[in-house]
């Protein structure tokens, strides 16, 4: 079986991998050249956590995932996932507390809820209001993207896929005979093709979605701290005036990252701003002067990346209703690496089997009905 895929970030590389796995003939096009830091899958860490506050129907998807990044490990002999824990904190009625709480009761998971002395106590990088809470979900750390992109690249090309980088795949036209991609260079056909070209995606695919522009910056960390390792700090997601504001441990020694989840300004990636200005870093500047010690203000570095939004937040993972030999997914509204390897391999039953075993029923395409755009 020949299948094309669209798109070679997160999601395209690993159904790519999940493909190849299971003998599929794979080409995989990409406009740009992979992995690369112009769309959404760079900036060195990504959180994956199990205590989902997005819904207790995502845990079975999680839980696979933690064996597969293991799995791409050992394959590539890089490490790519690191598990520190996760902490979710706000006030007790926030969603990030309700949800992860209603998760954790939903699927008995590894967690314990800390009051805010005990989060002091613990963990003492963390400024948290008197009446804030925080969950601790065990089953939870970072990846590495840039190295978990490399690593499912390298794997589909072993197992004799192809990439073709710079070639901007236009149309994917479902003639009765074959799924036809056409690029700048021409037409070729396929037996199937899997759409992921996360940011892009509109332009290929009358879904009702919203692209918006992120920024992620690196803070600083004052000398001789040293509660702001992987091992003495989990990552973070903190609800808190100036947003949902989350951060990972130094990976270098240096600095932390930190970042709002959503509330970006809407963009398209052809026409994005590129370059990070002082008014961005405010906020992300505000939060590590005032949720955070040991962090200060100096910013080593930043990079903008994008969120692929529905209207819902959930995911993206179907079949074309009118073409059963093409699968769209992502439209991962800013939370999708962590699941990059069980989407990959979903979108594989789909091309396969036309149909999977997994629940991906939230995910369906159908929801949106008559409300593309
Ligand atoms: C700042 C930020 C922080 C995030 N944090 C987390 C996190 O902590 N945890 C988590 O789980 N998720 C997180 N995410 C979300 C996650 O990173 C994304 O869901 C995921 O990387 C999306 O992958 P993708 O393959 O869909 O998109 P992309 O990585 O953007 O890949 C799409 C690819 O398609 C190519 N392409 C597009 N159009 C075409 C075309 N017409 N022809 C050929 N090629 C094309 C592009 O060049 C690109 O390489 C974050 C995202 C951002 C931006």
């Amino acid at each position: 079986m020949r299948v094309a895929v669209i798109g070679c970030g997160a999601m395209g590389a690993a159904t790519g991998w999940r493909l190849a796995t299971r003998g599929a003939r794979v080409v995989c096009f990409d406009r740009h050249s992979p992995p690369h830091a112009l769309g959404s899958s760079h900036g060195e860490s990504r959180i994956t956590r199990t205590a989902y506050f997005e819904g207790a129907w995502y845990v079975p998807l999680l839980q696979e995932t933690f064996p597969l990044w293991r799995e791409l490990e050992r394959i590539s002999g890089e490490r790519l996932l690191t598990m520190t824990g996760a902490l979710m904190i706000g006030p007790p009625s926030s969603e990030v507390i309700t949800g992860a709480l209603a998760t954790i009761t939903a699927h008995g998971l590894d967690a314990r809820l800390l009051d805010a002395s005990e989060l002091r106590h613990r963990y003492p990088a963390h400024v948290a209001g008197s009446e804030d809470v925080a969950v601790l979900d065990v089953q939870a750390g970072f990846i590495r993207p840039e190295a978990a992109l490399a690593a499912m690249i390298d794997r589909l090309v072993a197992l004799g896929g192809e990439i073709r980088r710079g070639a901007v795949v236009k149309e994917v036209n479902g003639r009765p005979d074959a799924v036809e991609i056409v690029t700048d260079a021409g037409s070729e056909t396929f037996d199937a093709a899997v759409i992921a070209a996360g940011p892009w995606m509109g332009d290929l695919c009358p879904l009702p979605l919203t692209v918006e522009r992120q920024v992620l910056a690196w803070f600083q960390i004052e000398k001789d701290v040293d509660f702001l390792t992987p091992d003495t700090f989990p990552v973070f997601l903190h609800h808190t005036e100036l947003g949902d504001m989350y951060g990972f441990p130094t990976l270098d020694g240096a600095s932390v990252k930190i970042a709002r989840h959503h509330d970006g300004e809407p963009t398209h990636p052809d026409v994005v701003l590129r370059d990070v200005s002082d008014a961005d870093l405010e906020p992300l500047r505000e939060f590590a002067g005032s949720y955070l010690h040991g962090v200060t203000g100096n910013v080593t570095r930043a990079a903008v990346c994008m969120y692929t939004n529905t209207p819902d937040r959930h995911f993206v993972i179907d079949l074309l209703p009118d073409d059963s030999r093409i699968v769209v997914i992502s439209a991962c509204s800013g939370h999708g690496f962590k699941f990059a390897p069980v989407i990959g391999d979903i979108a594989a039953d789909l091309v396969h089997d036309g149909r999977t075993a997994r629940d991906i029923s939230r995910f369906s395409a159908a929801r949106f009905a008559g409300a593309a755009g």
